[in-house]
């Protein structure tokens, strides 16, 4: 199997919207537009490794906008997008590929199917684009013609280049080495300057390139089509021990005894972490704080809950509701369920009315019942836009 790099350049500076942020690293339905990029190559069974090359201003941004993904340092591009690319091969050919793809992080919804086009026309073609056939009847105007047309092309045979565009590595970097400072639009055309046979494979009409805020309405709407409704659960237990009050949703509640554990020992909120993190299949909270981590020893469990919605936001997720049962013949918790929604609803940053506690006893039976312990389960639902862009 031949090995294929992603190559994402991402080192442009357009704003285009009047913002003061490059437009890759706006949010698309929560999520910076890179990530989603990066992430249909990251979540690709046939990408081998990933370089993200990205205007030398932008570190602070892109680490940001990458934080938690598993991928080498950005490289620094230079004054064009030929030469950022350029650069981009060059970081690569310590151990080059045998193959590259080349992509615009402008292109977030680029999809799995369009990834692997262009991967297996590798196999017979030293270069090979995504692209879409041109349906519209294209005319001809200009200022000189004042905005009259002048004639209507005839559109056969053309099409759209989009990205990603696949090249076998050493014949690309070749071609840009040697065109380096020339202006051409894409890598396609570097190929083709050098002489390299290029393909063309379906693109799709989704992969396109956000340009205008137009662009970026529409690409919200397909996500916002696609949402899907996640549903995680949790449960946790801790035994009474030494104390004099049990936390409990971060409030304080007075109590003859404590509840033993490495960090406050919150059961609740421990229980809504994992609910939280199985929305988006990321673990259990062990998993995130090990309790053989000394940093976590008598920490306030709200820090739990807030990585692990986080983490859920990180995926594009919006945490629609949580609803949590607390079980226990004692203490009683009823003064207490106001100061609680409002503790979760703070710490979750959503609205009260999205947070639902709830107390029960098991009528004395169990290890409950007899006053051992506090067990908590939590339900969280949160709505995912677009396919919930993934490391798996
Ligand atoms: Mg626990």
């Amino acid at each position: 199997m031949p090995t294929t790099a992603a190559l994402i350049v991402a080192a442009g500076r357009g704003s285009r919207f009047g913002g003061a942020l490059p437009k890759q690293y706006l949010r698309l339905a929560g999520v910076p537009v890179l990530r989603r990029a990066v992430l249909a190559f990251l979540g690709h069974p046939r990408i081998d490794r990933i370089c993200v090359v990205i205007h030398p201003d932008d570190r602070a941004l892109c680490a940001q906008a990458l934080a938690g993904l598993d991928l080498a340092p950005p490289v620094a591009g230079g004054p064009s997008r030929q030469d950022s690319v350029r650069l981009g091969l060059e970081s690569l050919a310590d151990q080059p590929s045998d193959h590259v793809l080349i992509h615009d992080a402008a292109r977030p919804l680029v999809d799995g199917a369009v990834i692997g086009r262009v991967i297996d026309a590798l196999a017979d073609t030293p270069a090979a684009i995504a692209a879409v056939p041109v349906t519209d009847t294209l005319k001809r105007a200009d200022d000189a013609s004042g905005g009259l047309v002048t004639a209507t092309v005839a559109r056969d045979g053309l099409w759209r280049a989009q990205t990603p565009q696949g090249f076998h590595f050493q014949p690309l970097l070749d071609a840009h080495r040697a065109l380096a400072g020339e202006a051409l639009t894409d890598d396609a055309a570097v190929a083709e300057r050098a002489g390299m046979a290029v393909t063309i494979v379906p693109g799709s009409e989704d992969n396109m390139k956000l340009t205008t805020e137009a662009d970026f309405d529409r690409a919200e709407r397909l996500l916002a089509a696609t949402a899907e409704t996640r549903t995680g659960s949790g449960f946790d237990v801790h035994r009474f021990g030494e104390g004099d009050h049990v936390m409990l949703c971060g409030v304080m509640v007075p109590h003859a005894a404590g509840l033993e554990g490495h960090s406050d020992a919150d059961v609740a909120l421990h229980a809504l972490t994992d609910a939280l993190l199985g929305t988006i299949a990321e673990g259990d909270i062990g998993v995130h704080f090990p309790p053989s981590d000394p940093r976590w020893r008598g920490a306030a469990s709200r820090l739990f809950v807030r990585h692990a919605a986080d983490l859920v936001r990180a995926a594009g997720g919006t945490i629609v509701h949580v609803d949590l049962t607390i079980i226990c013949e004692r203490p009683r918790l009823g003064a207490h369920r106001d100061a609680m929604r409002d503790a979760v609803a703070t710490m979750l940053a959503i609205d009260r009315a999205r947070v639902s506690i709830k107390a029960t006893t098991t009528e004395r039976l169990g290890f409950t019942g007899r006053g051992e312990g506090i067990a908590a389960q939590a339900i969280a639902t949160v709505r995912l836009a677009g396919s919930a862009p993934s490391q798996d």
